[in-house]
Formats: C-alpha cells, structure tokens, sequence
C-alpha cells in the first residue's frame, strides 16, 4: 500500500469513529480536526515529567494544549471497539497466573495469538512521521479470535455487564496506557522514553485548554505507567516475545 492511500484509509477509519462518539459525546470542532489531521497550527510542546517526555499537542493559533481525562465510569469505548491486545512477556506471566494457567505454554496456546501490524505516529507533523512495525504475542479479545480480527475493533470478553474490566488488577498494560502511546529514543547513549496521545477518534476525553497546571498530576501520575510500559516492551523485545521494525 501506498503512503498516500493508507494516509487516506486512516482518515477514513477516524471519521467513521469520530461519527459513531459524537453520537454519545459533544466533540470540540477543533478536536476534531486534530484527529483528522486537518489543522496546520498543531505544534509539539514537549514536557519532561518523571522520566517521560510528552509531547503536548499545541495550536498556536489559538494557545490552547490537548488535554485528556479518562471519563469511565461514564465512557468504556476503549474496551467496546478494542483493536487487539499486544502483550509484554510480564503482561504473558501476570494475565497467565490471573487466569489461572499452570504455565505460561498453556496460556499462550489458548489464549493468544501473534500478529505483525504497522503503527503511524500520527500525532508529529507528516513530515516527521514514524512509521512502526510491530510483530507481538496478543490476548484474544474473544475466545474464537485468530489473526483475522487483527486489527478489527470488537467489544473485549473481559468488560463485564458493570462497564469495569474483570480481569482489571492483571489486564494487559496496553489497557493503561490508552490513549497514550510510548516510543524510547536514544539520547546521548541513554534511553529516553517519550509519549503522546493517540488521536483515532475513539475516546472522547480530549479537550483544550490554556493552561496545563490542572493536568500536571495526571500527567505525572501516568509518567509512572508509561515509563514501566516501555521498560516491559524493551524487555519484551529483548527476550525474543516481540519485535519492531521502525521507518521514517
Ligand atoms: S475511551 Fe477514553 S474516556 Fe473512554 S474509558 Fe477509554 S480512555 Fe477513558
Ligand atoms: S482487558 Fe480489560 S481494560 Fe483491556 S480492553 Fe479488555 S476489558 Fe478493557
């Protein structure tokens, strides 16, 4: 697939998303062309907390930065249109043991499936974009999933009646770090962990603002989540569970 097409595949995708969440959800107009791409004064404003930088979405046009709170109990849309579930090797032995599996073959036998998928960055300007290719163990969102559905978004098996996910002190750390996503770059012969948001028209919790004194703490409180997801990842990656491919 060309750039060109699968750039214009992707916009289809969150257009379509961003119509079925404006049917529950007021959308701010210039959020949603964020997630469409449709803005040119979108800057990165980079903020170090903790051992993450974010890079903060910025219009300057208007001096406002994309925010993001989780609105659960109220939304659980993230787990209703999941795409799939890539796992770190601690996520294989936390979920294995929270299921009950007297080992991790058994586990990842039924429980699992590998699939390879490319990941754009789609929050950087285009110019810079990132492309990934990532080829990693996934949970199996329903019991009769298989490489088909990779990709496909379907309700999670683990979101019970209540809106909350019952396998929550053991799910994936994929689940935690939504909608954020990670990266690490090497920086003077040391790993540095960087994040953003993913813009795919399927959460609702973005909003602007002038200042991000109020979204400091949660974002510290995450710089802790994504820090430790990226570690797994690395360690992922280096115990042969998964690989990435990147191209710019
Ligand atoms: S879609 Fe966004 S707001 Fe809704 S539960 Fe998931 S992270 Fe929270
Ligand atoms: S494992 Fe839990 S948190 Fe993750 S998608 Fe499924 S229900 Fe949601």
């Amino acid at each position: 697939m060309t750039p060109i097409s699968r750039e214009s595949e992707k916009s289809d995708e969150v257009l379509i998303a961003l119509e079925k969440l404006s049917k529950k959800w007021t959308i701010d107009p210039k959020i949603r062309d964020i997630h469409l791409g449709l803005r040119s004064d979108v800057r990165d404003y980079l903020l170090k907390l903790n051992q993450v930088t974010y890079h903060i979405p910025y219009l300057s046009e208007t001096s406002e930065f994309v925010v993001w709170d989780c609105l659960w109990p109220d939304c659980h849309n993230c787990c209703e249109k999941q795409g799939r579930l890539p796992l770190t090797s601690r996520d294989i032995s936390v979920i294995s043991k929270g299921l009950g599996y007297p080992n991790r073959t058994d586990f990842l036998e039924k429980e699992t499936y590998v699939a390879t998928w490319e990941h754009t960055n789609s929050t950087l300007r285009k110019e810079s974009q990132i492309i990934t290719t990532l080829t990693m163990v996934n949970l199996k969102r329903s019991e009769t999933e298989g490489e088909a559905e990779n990709g496909e978004q379907i309700t999670c098996r683990f979101l019970n009646g209540g809106g909350s996910c019952s396998i929550n002190s053991s799910k994936p750390g994929v689940c935690s770090l939504y909608p954020f996503f990670s990266w690490t770059q090497n920086e003077n012969n040391r790993v540095s962990v960087h994040a953003s948001y993913q813009f795919t028209g399927d959460c609702p919790g973005f909003s602007l603002t002038k200042t991000l004194d109020e979204n400091i703490p949660i974002l510290r409180n995450y710089s802790e989540i994504i820090y430790n997801y990226s570690m797994s990842v690395n360690t992922t990656l280096r115990e042969s569970f998964a690989r990435i491919d990147i191209t710019e």
